[in-house]
């Protein structure tokens, strides 16, 4: 497959494209970023990495983050998990508290904040020190210790957490969270605060195409019937409201944030990860769905 060639030629044709979208402002740290940075790499399991832009700079991962969080616990706690989260598409925003009241106190699945809120706590209650855990892993994936957090972004979003305060303190009356709310807040916003490259995200993404071994040394650290569970639950809710949408156009798993980082998994294929700020209304990079979906449409590859 002539990714190199497909890349450039994404590349091309999004440059001349009208941005209609918008860089999140409701973290006013994350409004800071320029809007025309954009940058694409893909890491194929067998040929190596095609890339163009800003696909080495870091950016704030925002929701991404919730794959690796939600990876973790299930290693620690199996299925009993999901009795706590679902994993039924939302159809409502990703900080939406609607739902939550007529079902009890479990979120419909672990991408939303309240889903990824409740994995959160069984970390705090599982691990000792859950954000270095967590970051520990993460260098694990990528195979790189230069991997950590933005601070401005970690107090930004601190002091503009007041919906995921509430989402916290309605499910701890319904009695699904355990721990402190503040400490399990805390773990949250420093998980959303992590900073990746597109490069880094892709490397890392490649234990979801590889069926849980990592690339470099084919160690298997996720079961396989683990990762094929996480894939699924990417195709169905990694895009907010627009889970459905993005399985339309592109048909890949994947997950977004509204960092505008986009990463999508062809399994026993490749990782790939777009990164444009502007969002669309339902908090997805604008560009970054554009580029996947050529991405699939150019390469005539596709897991349906
Ligand atoms: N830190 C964000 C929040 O909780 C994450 C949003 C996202 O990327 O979906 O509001």
């Amino acid at each position: 497959m002539e990714y190199q060639k497909i890349l450039t030629s994404i590349q091309n044709e999004i440059s001349s494209i009208d941005n209609t979208g918008k860089v999140a402002s409701y973290i006013p740290e994350l409004a800071k970023v320029d809007a025309a940075k954009l940058g694409m790499h893909l890491h194929c399991i067998n040929s190596g990495h095609y890339h163009f832009g800003d696909n080495t700079e870091k950016f704030s991962i925002q929701s991404i983050s919730k794959v690796f969080a939600l990876t973790k616990a299930m290693l620690l706690l199996g299925d009993d998990l999901f009795e706590r989260v679902d994993v039924e598409p939302s159809g409502d925003p990703f900080n939406s508290l609607v739902q939550l009241e007529y079902e009890n106190g479990i979120p419909r699945n672990p991408f939303i904040n309240a889903g990824a809120l409740v994995v959160c706590d069984i970390l705090v209650s599982k691990l000792e020190n859950p954000k270095n855990d967590l970051l520990d892993f993460i260098h694990k994936l990528v195979n790189s210790k230069n991997i950590g957090i933005n601070r401005n972004v970690f107090e930004s979003e601190k002091k503009h957490s007041h919906r995921n305060m509430s989402l916290l303190n309605l499910m701890k009356a319904f009695g699904n969270i355990k721990n402190n709310i503040e400490i399990v807040l805390d773990l949250y916003i420093h998980l959303c605060s992590i900073e990746m490259s597109c490069e880094e995200l892709s490397k890392a993404f490649m234990i979801y195409a590889n069926g849980g071994k990592l690339l470099y040394n084919q160690e298997q650290i996720v079961p396989s019937r683990k990762v094929k569970r996480i894939n699924a639950i990417m195709q169905t809710c990694g895009f907010y409201d627009e889970a459905g949408e993005f399985s339309f156009r592109v048909g890949l798993p994947g997950k977004s944030g509204v960092g505008g980082g986009i990463v999508a998994v062809h399994p026993g294929q490749y990782a790939v990860t777009v990164w444009s700020p502007p969002l669309n209304p339902k908090g997805n990079s604008e560009l970054g769905m554009y580029s996947l979906e050529q991405l699939t449409t150019l390469t005539g590859l596709s897991i349906f």
